[in-house]
């Protein structure tokens, strides 16, 4: 078995080959060539911890394995250790033999940026010009930073509950030689791509805040009971997703197939964009959204991805297991 430690992750993966292989693995789920298993995501009644496993299987690209991991909230106060852990364990899908395990905390950040990056570059106008931010958290740098190289965007606004913590988007749209603006929510109207990566729990972007032909990238909204756009919204949408069934279980859609302001029929999947199998956006006043849940075949595909590179630079360790 090979193992990649997490501090070398980072000079394996670049956000391009991320983007390629979560493009590559959405296309292959809704040719139904890969699928995810059924999520697994406990309560532990320890830590206030919420641990669980994403896996899958893609007959394509040949992955097999999960991911394992979770949240704990208390970390970084009691241990100086980030909130969310994760690791991913590769099998041989031809005998079942552990491959490789690989730390996964670095690799959940760029692949969740690059799903919202394959929805820009799949479903926003070829026009954006405006990116808006709701959400300044860990994983918003990551967000940013990939979808900045989907459009010519030409200003970035942003939203988050702590104003304060927009520093670090600003700081990152800087560096890309975007300038930077702290709006007001009815602010984002400006925007023609929004993303939303929070952990709230109730609606933050309603119907009022959007503009037609705005594209939205909902990232935050991964578990039961989450929600950062109001149903309405949803449902005013074209909606596409990673996979339909989680959309609708542990997704942003949850709420609108609930209430009945959206049928789950009528969710697309991503790949299917990809494909070719369906036209994408279909008029420039359309909102799209990509309900984005995160499946287990992104970690399994960008972690292939760094292994064969770890591999190559001679910086995985093989044990005999
Ligand atoms: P974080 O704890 O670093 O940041 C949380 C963000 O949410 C902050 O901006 C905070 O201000 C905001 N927030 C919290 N409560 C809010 C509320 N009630 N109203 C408005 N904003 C609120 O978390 P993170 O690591 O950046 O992750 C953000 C979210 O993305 C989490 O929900 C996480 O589970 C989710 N996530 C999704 C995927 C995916 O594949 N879809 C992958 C990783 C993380």
């Amino acid at each position: 078995m090979w193992i990649v430690p997490e501090r070398e992750v980072a000079a394996l993966v670049t956000r391009k080959a991320a983007f390629d292989a979560v493009e590559q693995v959405f296309a292959a789920m809704a040719a139904g060539e890969a699928r995810n298993f059924p999520v697994v995501r406990e309560a532990l009644g320890h830590e206030e911890a919420l641990y669980g496993f994403k896996g899958g299987f893609d007959g394509v690209g040949g992955a097999l394995g999960l991911k394992a991991g979770g949240y704990w909230p208390h970390n970084m106060a009691r241990r100086r250790v980030i909130n969310h852990q994760s690791t991913v364990f590769l099998f041989d899908p031809d005998t079942g033999r552990v491959r490789a395990m690989v730390g996964g905390n670095l690799l959940t950040a760029l692949r969740t940026a690059a799903a919202s990056a394959v929805s820009i570059a799949h479903l926003a106008r070829g026009d954006a010009r405006v990116l808006g931010m709701v959400g300044a958290g860990h994983q918003s740098v990551f967000q940013l930073r990939a979808a900045l190289e989907q459009r010519d965007f030409d200003r970035v606004i942003g939203w988050n509950l702590h104003p304060g913590n927009l520093k670090r988007l600003e700081v990152v749209a800087r560096e890309k030689g975007v300038p930077f603006e702290a709006v007001a929510l009815e602010g984002m109207r400006a925007a023609d791509v929004i993303i939303t990566i929070t952990s709230s729990f109730d609606a933050i972007l309603t119907r009022d805040h959007v503009s037609p032909g705005t594209h939205i990238a909902a990232m935050g909204t991964d578990t039961k009971g989450k929600q950062e756009l109001s149903a309405d919204l949803v449902g005013a949408a074209s909606v596409f997703t990673d996979e339909v069934a989680q959309s609708v279980s542990i997704g942003e859609a949850q709420h609108a197939v609930a209430l009945g302001e959206l049928e789950a029929g009528n969710i697309v999947e991503l790949g299917a964009v990809i494909n070719g199998t369906h036209p994408g956006r279909g008029a420039a006043e359309e909102i799209t959204l990509f309900d984005g849940t995160g499946v287990g075949l992104q970690d399994l595909a960008v972690a292939g991805a760094v292994v064969a590179r770890a591999i190559e630079a001679g910086v995985a360790t093989e044990v005999d297991i």
